[in-house]
């Protein structure tokens, strides 16, 4: 249920409707919007008569929430959540690029790395420290080395940090080293390591596992938000179908439906969406243009030699070229990059 506040409401009439909606079970998660602040109540006995509250001072409208998601449903904060982390906003009016390589593999190549997506203009490196690799023989990760080669290359041009942390145990390692936590597709279920980070304060991004529907990915969201960690950025990376050609098929239209039913931030990581680099610039320029929020992309100073995913990450070349495009396509969108 949610409970709109008129405009001026008092901080006693919301401390009245809080205390009531407490009285009845409702586990009350507030979100203070420039013009009303909303109530989210959540769980509560199933047959609450709303017009108890209704009539309370103070309240404008109550509305009874039919999605299974409640705190991550576009009505819990109709003006949008904006993810701030240091000087960077990330579902505000830019458009904020995430990139770097699949994995850190050496300080050479992260340090190169840095000055490749720093000088193209994004403002996060990402790289995998931890790596869910479909093979065990596959290279695992540098875990703690590369978290903090990562963070060195990072502070070094001005950069924050996005990594994929696998369980919780990793948890206060890679908070430790990483602005954003980054949940790999394979773990958008995972609802132990979901539950554990609703209990940090740490920006989380959430990625779109490959079978799951957008209403699934949402009520993930909602696991983290449930136990008070607002701060989530949504990514569509593509999921499985019958197609082949492609890594996965890159589902733009998630981006439009997303902003339609959650208040979350969402961007486009087109780099597992297609795994091809020669496909990536259309899609990620596709991206921005349906109003992504942000992108997330594999670049390596030598791809073909990359340790993971060297197949889709762009050569230095491709994103100096991209970077461009994509600010000339943002402002065609009323965004900035
Ligand atoms: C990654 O970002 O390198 C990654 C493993 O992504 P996904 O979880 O989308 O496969
Ligand atoms: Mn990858």
């Amino acid at each position: 249920m949610l409970v709109v506040m008129q405009q001026g409401a008092t901080e006693a009439q919301i401390q009245r409707i809080t205390a009531r909606l407490i009285e009845d079970g409702f586990n009350v998660h507030r979100s203070t919007g420039a013009i009303h602040t909303v109530l989210g109540g959540v769980g509560g006995i199933d047959d609450f008569d709303t017009g108890v509250v209704e009539v309370m001072e103070g309240v404008k409208e109550v509305h009874r929430i039919v999605s299974p998601y409640k705190l991550a449903s576009r009505g819990f904060r109709p003006q949008g959540t904006v993810v701030k982390i240091k000087d960077v906003e990330i579902g505000g009016g830019s458009v904020v690029v995430m990139a770097g390589p699949c994995s850190v593999e050496s300080h050479d190549q992260i340090e190169r790395a840095a000055d490749i997506v720093a000088d193209g203009g994004a403002k996060v490196i990402r790289g995998g420290a931890f790596k869910p690799r479909s093979s065990p023989y596959s290279f695992q990760g540098l875990g703690e080395v590369g978290l903090k080669l990562m963070r060195e290359a990072a502070d070094r041009r001005g950069l924050l940090v996005i990594s994929e942390v696998m369980d919780s145990t990793q948890i206060p390692l890679l908070s430790a080293y990483s602005d954003i936590l980054q949940i790999g597709a394979r773990n958008m279920q995972n609802y132990n390591l979901l539950r554990d980070l609703s209990h940090i304060r740490k920006p989380v991004l959430l990625k779109r596992g490959i079978a799951a529907t957008i209403e699934e990915l949402l009520l993930s969201a909602e696991y983290i938000m449930s136990g008070g960690n607002y701060e989530i950025i949504l990514c569509e990376r593509g999921i499985r179908t019958y197609e082949t050609y492609t890594r996965n098929t890159f589902d733009i239209s998630a981006i439009p439906v997303i902003h339609k039913l959650s208040h979350l931030p969402m961007v486009a990581d087109p780099s597992h969406g297609v795994g091809r680099r020669d496909l990536v610039p259309s899609m990620a320029r596709a991206a921005v243009a349906a109003g992504a929020d942000g992108l997330l992309m594999e670049v390596h100073h030598d791809p073909d030699h990359a340790l993971s995913d060297g197949a889709q990450s762009l050569f230095p070349g491709q994103f100096a070229e991209l970077m461009p495009q994509l600010r000339t396509i943002a402002s065609a969108v009323g965004r900035s990059l």
